[in-house]
């Protein structure tokens, strides 16, 4: 089973969008756990303190090492592997494989950040990796932490209903997913391609990559190029 922990300031963003079918069946199963942790329950004080100031000046507050530790070592047990994460727009970036690799793991914990970030000594005196989302700002790791889990849990062995439909997908053989239709075959006057009505399935599979690679090749060269490579 998969255990997540989420530290954040906001525990009533969880399981907010996570909070899905899917994903509700398979913590029924027994497939993952989540348990939310307010960094705010370890502050020192009583105003409840989680963030001060920078040292050297600058614009906005930063999240206290102190209070952030506290937060972690009440809740982790360092004995056990655990993949300790800080969503951050510097960390590395969130990948296919990079999600393909979580969805081994048993312990995921992830920090929510917010403000200007964390004190740097938190992070490398626990042993966190930084990984970002994308190349743009958010304001807090909230909605960066349900990208990531929904990336990671659908790759779960049992998490979707049909094994298969988490195989055949973007970026699985380094392309993109061909079009696809359903019904009714004709709709505001657009009929779906004709060989899809055929029943000739490998003339299906020929189009699709087709399609596939044509759309890699004109919507996304960085993935042609690789798929080209192989
Ligand atoms: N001053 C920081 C940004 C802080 S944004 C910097 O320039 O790097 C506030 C919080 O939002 C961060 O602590 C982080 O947890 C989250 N966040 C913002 N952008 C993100 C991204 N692209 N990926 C993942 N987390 C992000």
């Amino acid at each position: 089973m998969l255990k997540v922990k989420i530290f954040t300031l906001y525990p009533e963003s969880f399981p907010g969008p996570l909070n899905i079918g899917l994903y509700k069946k398979a913590m029924e199963k027994k497939l993952w756990s989540l348990e939310v942790i307010n960094i705010r329950d370890y502050a020192n004080d009583k105003h409840k303190t989680v963030d001060d100031t920078p040292f050297g000046g600058g614009n906005g507050m930063l999240m206290r090492p102190d209070v952030l530790s506290k937060a972690l070592d009440k809740n982790i047990n360092f004995d056990e592997n655990n993949e300790n994460i800080y969503l951050s727009p510097r960390g590395k970036k969130l990948e296919q494989s990079t999600a393909k690799n979580l969805s081994k793991e048993k312990n995921i914990n992830i920090i929510c950040g917010h403000f200007e970030g964390v004190d740097q000594r938190v992070l490398e005196t626990r042993g966190v990796k930084e990984l970002s989302v994308g190349d743009y700002v958010l304001s807090g790791g909230e909605t960066a932490s349900y990208v990531l889990l929904d990336s990671i849990l659908r790759l779960i062995p049992g998490v979707l209903g049909n094994n298969l439909s988490s195989v055949v997908e973007s970026f699985e053989n380094d392309l993109l997913e061909y079009p696809q239709y359903t019904k009714p075959q004709k709709w505001e006057e657009k009929a779906v391609p004709e060989v899809l009505l055929s029943g000739d399935h490998a003339k299906i599979k020929g189009w699709r990559l087709t399609q596939s690679e044509a759309i890699a090749r004109v919507l996304r060269p960085d993935w042609w190029n690789k798929y080209k490579k192989n």
